[in-house]
């Protein structure tokens, strides 16, 4: 279990605007072994997302090195970081990100659609995913005929589906009520518990307590490191 899947150096993100540059991610060194769960916490604006979408092969750092299971992700080129974003990373966001016009099961085959996989070996793994997420019964259903906590299952299920090396969450439960958020948790302890790799944004200590370490992010540094 000592695997390294994320290996990040001295990442260092600049946002250039029209009248200033600004620096959002100041040396920032991460490394995650297989079946970790990290919590990143932090105030708005500390950087949290700039982070977790270089993590996630979104964004590209000004400066650093990152290995996402050993393959050097800054050497690629767009096309591969976007080959690896889609194989390797499960994404999940605060506002669900479903597509309103799908069932349950179209959403959760997305990301199969631009990757060569069979119909039958896709159906599989959709079926296999919403039933980790305790959906099955819900596959024919649109998002809008769903509560929030069970679109933001839809959403972990999409990231399940393509047995990515890590799954990142960006303050996935800041839409929930704190009883559907504890829920939610619940599902990703199980996935921590099923050896899974999971990276959490939130500014919620108690979602953050369900993580095994906690990092805290302050003006693009982490300040503190908690077990
Ligand atoms: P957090 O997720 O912790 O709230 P972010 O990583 O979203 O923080 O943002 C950190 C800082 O970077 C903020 O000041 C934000 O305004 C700025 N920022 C984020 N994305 C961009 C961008 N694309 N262009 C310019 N500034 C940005
Ligand atoms: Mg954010």
């Amino acid at each position: 279990m000592n695997r390294p899947i994320v290996e990040a150096a001295g990442l260092v993100k600049h946002y250039r605007t029209a009248t200033r540059a600004l620096t959002v991610l100041r040396g920032v060194d991460l490394c995650l072994n297989e079946g970790q769960f990290l919590a990143i916490m932090g105030a708005s604006g500390s950087g949290k997302s700039t982070l977790l979408n270089i993590l996630g092969c979104l964004d590209r750092p000004s400066a650093g090195t990152y290995r996402l299971d050993g393959l050097d992700v800054l050497g690629a080129s767009d096309d591969q970081l976007s080959h690896l974003r889609s194989r390797y990373v499960g994404f999940i966001f605060q506002t669900f990100n479903l597509l309103s016009h799908l069932t349950v099961s179209e959403n959760v085959a997305l990301p199969f659609l631009y990757q060569a996989v069979a119909p039958s070996d896709v159906r599989r793994r959709v079926q296999i995913a919403v039933q980790q997420v305790g959906l099955a019964h819900r596959v024919l259903h649109r998002p809008n005929e769903l509560s929030g906590g069970e679109m933001q299952r839809v959403a972990v299920a999409r990231a399940l589906a393509i047995e990515p090396k890590l799954i990142l969450a960006d303050e996935p439960t800041g839409n929930l009520d704190s009883r559907t958020s504890g829920e939610l948790m619940q599902l990703f302890q199980s996935l921590h518990r099923q050896g899974r790799t999971l990276v959490v944004v939130t500014h919620d200590p108690e979602v953050a307590a369900y993580a095994d370490t906690c990092i805290t992010l302050h003006d693009g540094q982490i300040v503190g490191e908690s077990s």
